[in-house]
């Protein structure tokens, strides 16, 4: 039986996660979960699988939640709740499926305790890969990525000699606006932003895919999780999202991990690792797929991308800025307050205006983090 903790229950992956868990009751349980503000959730979540322990993340609870906790159940609140997770039953694995920085303390306290993680949340590798990395190598710990493309490059680069690697393709959708005008793309809604054609998720991360944020953030990830330097990490957008991503060999060869497009699959394998259960997301029939089509990322439509490979050579302080200064813009957008464009103004003038600042210590990372997402929500 492998115990599992589920940091960010109550979301898109959360929620995918649970359905995996609950699909195979002898070979999986909960030992915590945790959700940020909707607390009536978290309480039934934690009844139906008989949870011991619970972290609510955005709001002190109050009398009136401290009366619906049932008996047994301790609570944790704020970051000490997303802690204790990873603590409380010991857990076999901590599925960190929570939205933004928030993902990088119980990452590193995964790390610490040698748990293995699976993890959904980009925020925390984009941040802190730097201080991951030297934390990974003196620990015991797995990191499963649950992301699809770095679950299909994770998949492509198992067991395989790494000698004669040539590249590592990133797959793109494109996103809701990819054949939208570069000005048409500016004025974009919040409506229209949440529509995208293939994935359904939680919304920050589906405004991140119309600015191809997400794509930038999948790049530095993919430099921390597999050692890959910047010039080998390759974007192209297949707007079917069939293949998840590919590898290329100095000979040609190329290897794809296809598959239904569905999170369950990346979820089902970082939790059933090292076997390979059976699919609760059906199988692909290629007859009826007919034509995968594959272009170039269009970085003069979409600057963001182009940021994040900025951010990727650089390293040092520019992706924490960089994150800070799109998760803070993606919130002031998604309240209507700033334009789809603005998004990407903010990225690039924080880029510019705090590049001075430090992240060599996870107390820099945080420090630099409050100062950037200051900044926009006061002047954009
Ligand atoms: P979501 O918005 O649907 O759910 C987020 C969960 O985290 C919720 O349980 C919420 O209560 C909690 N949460 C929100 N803000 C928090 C905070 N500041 N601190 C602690 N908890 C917080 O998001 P999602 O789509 O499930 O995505 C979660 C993470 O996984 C993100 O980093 C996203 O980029 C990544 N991811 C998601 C998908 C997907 O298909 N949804 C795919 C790949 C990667
Ligand atoms: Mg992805």
């Amino acid at each position: 039986m492998k115990k599992i903790a589920i940091l960010g229950a109550t979301g898109s992956i959360g929620r995918q996660a649970l359905d995996i868990i609950e699909r195979s009751p002898e070979r999986f349980c909960v030992t915590a979960l945790t959700a940020h503000k909707s607390s009536d959730t978290l309480i039934s979540l934690a009844k139906k699988f008989g949870v011991k322990y619970i972290g609510l993340t955005g709001t002190s609870g109050d009398a009136e939640f401290e009366k619906k906790v049932p008996k047994g159940v301790k609570v944790g609140f704020g970051i000490q709740g997303l802690i204790e997770s990873c603590r409380e039953g010991d857990p076999d694995v901590v599925l960190i499926a929570v939205v933004g920085i928030a993902g990088l303390p119980p990452l590193i306290e995964c790390l610490d305790r040698g748990t293995d993680i699976a993890l959904a949340n980009k925020e925390a590798l984009v941040c802190g890969g730097h201080i991951v990395k030297q934390k990974q190598a003196l620990s015991r710990a797995e990191i499963f990525p649950v992301d699809s493309e770095l679950c299909a490059v994770y998949q492509c680069l198992k067991g395989v000699d790494t000698t004669g690697l040539r590249r590592v393709i990133l797959t793109a959708s494109g996103g809701p606006f990819l054949r939208w005008s570069k000005e048409e793309i500016q004025n974009a809604t919040v409506e229209q932003a949440l529509r995208h054609p293939n994935w359904r998720m939680g919304k920050k991360i589906t405004v991140d895919c119309a600015t191809y944020m997400n794509k930038g953030l999948e790049i530095i990830e993919t430099k921390w999780l597999f050692d890959i330097t910047p010039e080998m990490i390759d974007v192209v957008v297949h707007r079917q999202s069939i293949i998840h991503s590919m590898i290329e060999y100095s000979d040609g060869a190329v290897i794809a991990q296809m598959g239904p497009t569905d999170m369950r699959q990346p979820i089902q394998y970082a939790f059933g690792h090292p076997e390979r259960l059976g699919s609760v997301v059906g199988h692909l029939d290629f007859a009826a797929l007919g034509t995968l089509t594959f272009e170039a990322p269009d970085t003069d439509k979409f600057p963001c991308l182009r940021h994040a490979m900025d951010a990727l050579r650089e390293g040092g302080a520019i992706p924490v800025i960089m994150n800070a200064a799109n998760e803070a813009a993606v919130e002031l957008f998604l309240e209507k307050k700033i334009s789809f464009g603005d998004i990407e103004k903010s990225i690039a003038f924080a880029m510019n205006k705090f590049a001075h600042l430090k992240a060599n210590t996870l107390l820099d990372i945080y420090n630099t983090d409050t100062q950037v997402k200051k900044y926009v929500y006061n002047n954009f």
